[in-house]
């Protein structure tokens, strides 16, 4: 996979742990997992023109090694609904920064397709010192942070070791729909999974992973942040 080969040598050659969404979002994309499209913008102009070809809603993010945590830093701006507001917020996101880190090295702004509401699932990987790369499921929010309820297998995962992440969850029924939800689509949710272990057996110089969040639909997902860090 040539892109991922360049981006993560690159990293390496700048002494950089911490990829930047927009590289991580690319290997996303090259090992098939579905990401919300995005451009880097420079100026407020070219956040705006972008917005334009993506289309409203609009989110713009801060892309900076030097920030990891993007809501933390103000970095984040969600539900733009026109140019003058994507032009703003670029501003808008420039001054947060400014202000939370006076130092950090601004890359641009990422213009990004906003992906509509849907069931917040979660998929990581973390390289264990004694098993290797371990792939973790898991549904957002509280049901991680709180109730901990998520499914650790060690990679290379089948699709059927997939199937059983998800529907061992104790969360498994809202996933197969409820009162007014649809049910996920369990599907796509299990490719991605399969992908993601694909992706850290092939680069072993992986150490963390984060897809957080995932909006699951009833048909398809969308990965809508994305996180990776080398040794
Ligand atoms: P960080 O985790 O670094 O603070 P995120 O990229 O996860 O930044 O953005 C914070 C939150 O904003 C997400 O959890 C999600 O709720 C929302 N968000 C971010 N990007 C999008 C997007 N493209 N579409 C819809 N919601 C988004
Ligand atoms: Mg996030």
């Amino acid at each position: 996979m040539k892109q991922t080969k360049n981006i993560v040598d690159q990293a390496k050659q700048e002494g950089r742990k911490a990829l930047l969404e927009t590289e991580a979002k690319i290997i996303c994309s090259e090992y098939g997992i579905p990401v919300t499209r995005f451009n880097l913008a420079k100026s407020e102009t070219e956040a705006a023109e972008q917005a334009e070809k993506i289309g409203y809603p609009i989110v713009l993010k801060i892309v900076s090694p030097d920030i990891i945590h993007k809501t933390d830093a103000g970095g984040v701006l969600v539900n733009l609904k026109n140019a003058t507001e994507v032009a703003n917020g670029y501003k808008k996101i420039i001054e947060n920064i400014k202000k939370h880190k006076a130092d950090a090295k601004i890359v641009g702004i990422l213009v990004q397709e906003m992906a509509p509401q849907g069931t917040e699932v979660i998929v990581g990987a973390i390289k264990d010192p004694q098993f290797g790369q371990t792939i973790m499921f898991g549904l957002g929010g509280i049901f991680v942070e709180m109730l901990k309820d998520v499914n650790f297998r060690v990679a290379p995962l089948t699709p059927d070791d997939a199937k059983e992440m998800i529907t061992k969850l104790k969360a498994f029924p809202l996933l197969n729909g409820y009162r007014n939800t649809p049910p996920s689509d369990i599907d796509a949710l299990i490719n991605i999974i399969c992908s993601t272990s694909r992706l850290v057996m092939d680069v072993p110089e992986i150490k963390e992973l984060d897809l957080n969040p995932i909006m699951a639909y009833n048909k398809g997902a969308k990965t809508v942040d994305a996180r990776i860090i080398l040794e």
